[in-house]
């Protein structure tokens, strides 16, 4: 079967191209998919480009675009097990994760099918009994929607379910890595009543196919996630064409514990902060932070812990936590540990490829902390997304704060006390998109997702996850048209 869906068409790669998709798990084999290239991507940037020019979609009352949101999230939840199932072999995530992923997923295009109808226009008063003002809204146009591999279709509803709502038609280029779900979400899309042409899926490599998303005259905005590198390549590939961007981006995320934390929650979620998904989590709280008073029992529970985590592939459901996703990361993740060993940071436990033979032909690495970290080194500074925490001290609220903020990152961070005005003033200090008082990692659709700093701009999710889909116009009628002589002639 075909897996591009361009014009309302199932097709194959124009140049005969495939690419395996192997579980990382164990090695085996997943699927074969169509593996793109520009001449593919072009094609459907044409046909995203002719149905929001002139197809019905961008035309279609909000109502009825929330009514078809709502019969996909109907859909998933109809085929949650199939979706799931397909997820956590790609990533290798358990499924009971990929389960909880399929809820949320469902809740995004449940909340964007109620909000669709949120217009948002209004008339101005502009003081004149002449004049009628307004403020409209409309879609942008082509968005070129490009996800990563770790939450693939929940990164994907993020986009998918706003860009429709407010009437935009898209070229959507999931991670080559893990591209199924994707594949299923166009067939419901489809059988849901989309018009030909509004939803278009092509798969491949970055350069391959994300790239042309960037750079081409006829998409008006791109919305991507995943590193900061490429992000950064993304954002002036756009820059000729000053198409809109959109940039949700890595994240080195601080989580803070004072003295006076509620201690079992706070290692609890220490250990879930980071190690959850194999850290492989943009908010991961891949920086602990911890009062010094406190350091010594409360890294020593941590490590004994860390040590006791359970891996395991997607099926097992005695399994904690997963693999990486494949071969490539976990050398990346190799190579930064090996450089916080030669910094001088003290490694505690994990570094190491787990040694259960039942886990030799899987992507896996045991849950890593280095202790007794300081700022400047590079496993403190730069993203690992993989399973590996450092461990930093403080001795006030000032400087937990300070290092906190070290970073050219900003996408979340949490803090631990049992003092509300500290927590709010943590809360205040911190530079970041989102922020956790005596928790961590939870996230809702109504409220508002994304990156202060070099962890991108532009947010998800909430009313400006959809308002990034959306034009501003503003329309000007003067009711009794008369000559205002500026130019008189005399
Ligand atoms: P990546 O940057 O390697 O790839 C992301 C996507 O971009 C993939 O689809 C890839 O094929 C594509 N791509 C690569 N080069 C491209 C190019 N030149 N032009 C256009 N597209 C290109 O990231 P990844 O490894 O898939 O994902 C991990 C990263 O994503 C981490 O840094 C993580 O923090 C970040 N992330 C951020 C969020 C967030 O909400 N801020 C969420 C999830 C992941």
């Amino acid at each position: 079967m075909p897996d591009f869906f361009i014009g309302g068409t199932w097709t194959t790669a124009r140049a005969n191209a495939t690419r395996e998709i192997r579980c990382p798990a164990d090695g085996s084999m997943v699927t074969t998919v169509d593996e793109g290239t520009s001449e593919d991507t072009e094609a459907a940037i044409a046909a995203a480009r002719l149905a929001f020019d002139d197809g019905p979609w961008p035309a279609t009352s909000p109502a009825d675009r929330g009514a078809l949101l709502d019969r996909v999230a109907d859909a998933l939840e109809r085929h949650r097990a199939e979706f799931a199932r397909a997820e956590a072999l790609d990533t290798g995530k358990r499924l009971v994760e990929a389960e909880y992923d399929l809820d949320d997923i469902i809740s995004v295009f449940r909340y964007y099918a109620k909000l669709a109808a949120d217009v948002d226009d209004r008339a101005i008063d502009v003081e004149r009994s002449d004049v009628e003002s307004r403020v409209v809204h409309e879609p942008v146009g082509v968005c070129g929607l490009i996800t990563p591999w770790n939450y693939p279709l929940l990164q994907t509803a993020w986009k998918v379910a706003p860009a429709l709502a407010a009437g935009n038609t898209f070229v959507l280029k999931p991670s080559e890595l893990t591209p199924s779900t994707a594949i299923l979400l166009m067939r419901e899309l489809d059988a849901a009543g989309l018009p030909p042409g509004v939803a278009n899926l092509v798969l491949g490599t970055g350069p391959n196919v994300g790239a042309l998303l960037s750079t081409h005259h006829d998409v008006d905005l791109v919305s991507f996630t995943g590193g900061l590198v490429t992000g950064r390549i993304i954002m002036a590939a756009a820059a000729p064409t000053v198409k809109k961007v959109a940039l949700e981006l890595g994240g080195k995320n601080p989580n803070i514990v004072f003295a006076d934390a509620d201690r079992d929650a706070a290692l609890d979620m220490a250990l879930t902060a980071v190690f959850l998904h194999s850290g492989q989590v943009c908010s991961a709280g891949a920086r602990l932070l911890i009062e010094e008073s406190i350091h010594d029992s409360f890294v020593d529970e941590l490590v004994e812990r860390a040590r006791k985590i359970r891996i395991g592939g997607p099926f097992d459901e005695t399994a904690e936590t997963g693999p990486l996703v494949s071969e490539a990361h976990r050398a990346k993740v190799e190579a930064y540990v090996a450089a916080g060993v030669a910094e001088g940071a003290e490694l505690r436990c994990g570094g190491a490829r787990p040694d259960a033979p039942e886990l030799a032909n899987g992507f896996y690495y045991l849950p890593t902390v280095f202790d007794r970290c300081t700022a400047d080194m590079q496993v403190v500074r730069d993203e690992s997304f993989g399973p590996v925490l450092t461990v930093e001290t403080f001795t006030d609220e000032a400087e937990a704060l300070r290092l906190a903020n070290d970073t050219d990152y900003g996408l979340a961070g949490a803090v631990w006390t049992s003092d509300a005005a500290k927590a709010d003033r943590v809360a205040a200090g911190l530079r970041a998109g989102t922020v956790w008082i005596n928790d961590y990692h939870p996230y809702v659709p109504q409220a508002e997702w994304g990156g202060y700093k070099q962890s991108g701009f532009g947010r998800e999710l909430g009313h400006h996850g959809l308002a990034e889909y959306r034009e501003t116009k503003h329309i000007w009628r003067n009711t009794a048209p008369a000559p205002q002589n500026w130019f008189a002639g005399e």
